[in-house]
């Protein structure tokens, strides 16, 4: 058997490959990623890029030590020298707050905003929706501490699943607090657990001393059976007044804006850095995993990987999630277009002219060309085969007379355009296109 891909990722391929659904069909992922960037982009988003790998120690901090991801599921980079590793991203947060102090982006417009895409890698078990190469739509914001901030981030998530033409998504929204209201929380859950802590498993026993919310997140079903025994208060009880605030203002902007949510306070980030607001968003039609995507506020970041105070809020959408939900509710995406022209030579003797014609054609739109002469009947059979939607032949006597033969492959219509004409052709069909 040939040699074959590694467990827990996929080949995008062009459409019409036999063996395609569309969480490996390129045009359907980057359908997503042009909707994606079409709505960040009209809210002032600017993209930036980052390595795909990167320091351990930037995601051992920005991810934190304690996760599953920094634990069991980072791919390690090794080569010969004396480095410690880089790891393979496992998500975007960390590399764009760790971009934004080594260059100096504090001193751009605040609040900046940024965004990215790429693929991501957590060696995780691999199942449908859990793969080890993903891809996420990733946005942030550094540099403000405003609730209209949380609200505007959340409202394009919602834009996206909108434009997408997903109509089964739910935002559940919670938040953790400031660090003050979290101590007081892990306090009341150590106090509630440690009663019960040989029911707990190994990893949870160890969350017990060292950060008690992380239980609340464990995958472990013993855990998640004594949580609900235990009838747990949730962190919204423990918010302070500051954080309340903050929260009830995020909620009635998304209420005024007609954004749909719901609250949910089983929603934790266990992790020191992260503030106040955090979200989800889930699909109703996609199973065990539904989560489309999820954010919050990270305000403790920028300091925790050693520079000063910044405050950021971000979101990531998992790309293959996104194409599952919209596969689940059947939302007929546009594949690749065809090209506007296909272009034949009738003889050997106009093949090299019918490629030159095309390479000028594409000064204004996807022209393409036959590689030999073809008998009309068939270079008509095979534009239509490419879903062009012209298809212009040339013979020795329409090269006499300086002239195409032009077919409208829809309307089925003939005609002859002067050589020269052929671009202010090309341009005049390429408006009627859009
Ligand atoms: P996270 O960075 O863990 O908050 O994940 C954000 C989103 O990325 C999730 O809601 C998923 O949609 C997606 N995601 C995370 N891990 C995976 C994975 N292993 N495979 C596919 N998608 C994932």
């Amino acid at each position: 058997m040939a040699l074959q891909r590694p467990k827990g990722t996929q080949d995008h391929l062009p459409d019409g490959s036999p063996k395609l659904s569309r969480d490996v069909q390129a045009s359907a992922f980057a359908f997503v990623q042009d909707t994606a960037r079409r709505v960040l982009e009209r809210a002032g988003a600017q993209f930036i890029g980052t390595p795909l790998f990167e320091e351990a120690e930037l995601v051992r901090r920005g991810v934190g030590g304690s996760t599953d991801i920094v634990r069991k599921e980072m791919f390690t980079v090794y080569y010969f020298g004396d480095h410690g590793g880089y790891v393979l991203r496992p998500e975007g947060t960390a590399s764009i707050v760790r971009a934004y102090l080594q260059n100096g982006l504090k001193q751009l417009p605040a609040p900046l905003k940024l965004w990215t895409h790429g693929p991501m890698f957590r060696a995780e078990n691999v199942q449908k929706g859990r793969l080890r190469q993903f891809h996420q739509v990733d946005y942030e914001v550094l540099g403000s501490t405003d609730p209209l901030v949380d609200a505007e981030a959340i409202w394009l998530m919602w834009a996206v699943v909108r434009e997408l033409g997903l109509t089964g998504v739910r935002v559940k929204l919670g938040s953790i607090g400031d660090p003050e209201d979290r101590e007081a929380y892990n306090s009341y859950l150590r106090e509630l657990f440690t009663p019960h802590e040989g029911r707990l498993s190994d990893d949870s026993k160890d969350r017990l001393t060292r950060n008690p919310m992380r239980i609340l997140d464990s995958k472990s079903a013993e855990d998640q059976a004594l949580i609900r025994e235990l009838n747990v208060n949730p962190m919204l009880d423990f918010l302070g007044e500051a954080a309340r605030a903050h929260f009830a203002a995020v909620q009635a902007h998304l209420t005024a804006w007609g954004v749909p949510f719901d609250l949910d306070p089983s929603i934790v980030r266990g992790l020191d850095y992260y503030r106040r607001t955090a979200w989800e968003l889930h699909h109703t039609q996609v199973g065990a995993k539904s989560a489309l995507g999820g954010g919050g506020r990270y305000d403790g970041l920028a300091a925790q990987l050693g520079g000063p105070e910044v405050p950021g809020i971000g979101w990531a959408f998992g790309i293959e999630r996104l194409l599952l939900a919209l596969e689940a509710e059947g939302v007929a995406l546009p594949g690749q277009a065809g090209p506007l022209l296909f272009l034949a030579a009738l003889d050997e003797e106009n093949v090299g002219l019918a490629a030159r014609l095309a390479l000028q054609g594409r000064a204004v739109a996807r022209v393409e060309f036959a590689y030999r002469a073809l008998k009309p009947g068939n270079a008509f059979k095979e534009a239509d085969r490419r879903r062009a939607r012209y298809a212009a032949v040339i013979g020795s006597n329409e090269a006499a007379r300086g002239v195409l033969n032009v077919k409208n492959l829809a309307s089925g219509e003939q005609r002859e355009v002067p050589l020269e004409a052929l671009k202010t052709f090309l341009e005049q069909a390429e408006l009627e296109q859009a």
